[in-house]
């Protein structure tokens, strides 16, 4: 089971993860008020569909513009009107097939100025059942096309579960990253809660593409893709709960 970005943001906060402000938006009309309680100078207009590739997508129609799914905007009326150009237009990704996904909403969120962008996710290793990092200095990119190209670039591990997480996992993460001075302290810091919130919310796959130094040097989760243990499900009423949340979007389902 999957959840929209947007959620996956929220849930990672709570665990305390570096993430950007952003407002969840069905109705365009809303789009200006949410926008305006963020101060800018940049807004992201993020369309919400349980697919990646939005940024490199195209909408099925003319009036959603050329643009794909993730819009940058200068103010708080350009937020607004490139909401109001993506919500119940048709998004195509190169995941979600040819009949793209209905965008029933849109998350607006802080921009970020971006030094870096990196690839990090933790997997349920099916083999060993181990929790697994992967990283890679290649992030933004599809890490498929990473993977077939330049596999050396991308790095694994796994971590014993009777040891659990340690902080030589984040630094050992950090270090492949090529993270540097308070950012290894904060990656350490990071993949500990990431890791914890992997276990205590029976995720079966977070990936986070990009993970991003931001230009002051701080390390943010920019994106994110949760997939849940369906058979955990019952000891997580609050994210099945999540799953309801967007029902009304008939399309969307999975
Ligand atoms: P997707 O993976 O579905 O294309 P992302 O959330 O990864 O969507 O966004 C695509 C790209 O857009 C990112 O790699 C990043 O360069 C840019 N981006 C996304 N969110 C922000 C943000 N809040 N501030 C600045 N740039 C962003
Ligand atoms: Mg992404």
């Amino acid at each position: 089971m999957n959840i929209h970005e947007y959620q996956a943001k929220a849930l990672l906060r709570q665990y305390g993860a570096p993430v950007s402000d952003g407002r969840v938006v069905l109705k365009a009309e809303d789009a200006k008020t949410a926008a305006g309680e963020m101060d800018g100078p940049l807004w992201v207009v993020k369309a919400q569909i349980h697919a990646g590739g939005r940024g490199k997508g195209h909408f099925k129609e003319a009036d959603a513009g050329e643009k794909g799914g993730v819009r940058l905007a200068k103010s708080v009326e350009e937020a607004a009107e490139e909401t109001k150009k993506m919500l119940g237009r048709t998004l195509v990704t190169h995941q979600t097939g040819p009949a793209g996904k209905q965008v029933n909403r849109v998350y607006i969120e802080d921009g970020s100025g971006i030094e870096r962008e990196l690839y990090l996710a933790l997997l349920v290793d099916r083999q060993t059942s181990r929790i697994s990092f992967v990283c890679s200095t290649e992030g933004g990119m599809d890490i498929e096309e990473v993977a077939a190209h330049t596999p050396e670039k991308i790095l694994s591990f796994s971590v014993d579960p009777a040891t659990g997480y340690q902080p030589y996992h984040g630094r050992r993460v950090a270090y492949s990253l090529g993270l540097e001075g308070k950012q290894v302290k904060e990656c350490v810091g990071l993949m500990a809660l990431l890791y914890k919130a992997f276990v205590e919310r029976d995720m079966e796959m977070l990936e986070i593409n990009p993970l991003i130094v931001t230009d002051e040097g701080s390390l943010k989760v920019l994106d994110a893709k949760v997939g849940f243990d369906g058979n955990a499900m019952y000891r997580q009423p609050d994210i099945l709960a999540l799953r309801d949340e967007t029902e009304e979007d008939p399309k969307e389902l999975q």
